[in-house]
């Protein structure tokens, strides 16, 4: 089985990362949502929030998994036999900083990283972006699945 694996924060899932799944399930068997549990940061979102939304916005797609996990991205993708990495890029700055550790997850095992474009539509949007638009009382619905709710 051909098994991805497409870490992040999902601070929230937004229509950028919704797109790259949707494309990610045409190559791989399964598309392995993992959110990646970092006690340094700070999140708008709980880590049961976050989930959820990924989950709501695939609940009729089997190919869709969503895990967390914690500690090294190589190190889990071994555990649950997955020997790919999925990652999107939007612009220089995103492949300068992906390749950094695409090169270093090569070095430490034998996963490959394989990136797919942003869609032309989407290559705007950040979690960071749809957190400010949430903040400041914006329309964030037009950036996010529709799973993703603010109570
Ligand atoms: P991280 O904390 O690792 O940056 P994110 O949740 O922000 O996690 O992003 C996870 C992945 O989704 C990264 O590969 C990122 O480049 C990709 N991504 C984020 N936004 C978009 C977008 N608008 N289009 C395509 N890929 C995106």
């Amino acid at each position: 089985m051909k098994r991805a694996l497409f870490p992040g924060s999902f601070d929230p899932i937004t229509n950028g990362h919704y797109d790259i799944i949707k494309r990610g399930i045409k190559l791989f068997d399964e598309v392995v949502v993992a959110i990646g549990i970092n006690s340094d940061k700070t999140y708008m979102f709980s880590l049961e929030e976050r989930k959820k939304f990924i989950e709501d916005a695939f609940t009729n797609q089997p190919k869709v998994k969503v895990v967390t996990y914690k500690g090294l991205t190589v190190d889990f993708c071994q555990e649950i036999n997955a020997k790919f990495i999925l990652r999107g890029l939007r612009n220089p700055a995103d492949f300068e900083f992906e390749k950094a550790i695409a090169h270093t997850n090569r070095k430490l095992s034998k996963i490959e990283t394989v990136f797919l474009l942003t869609a032309a539509k989407t290559s705007y949007i950040s979690s960071s972006i749809v957190r400010d638009v949430i903040r400041n009382h914006g329309d964030y619905t037009v950036l996010v699945p529709d799973s993703v709710k603010i109570k």
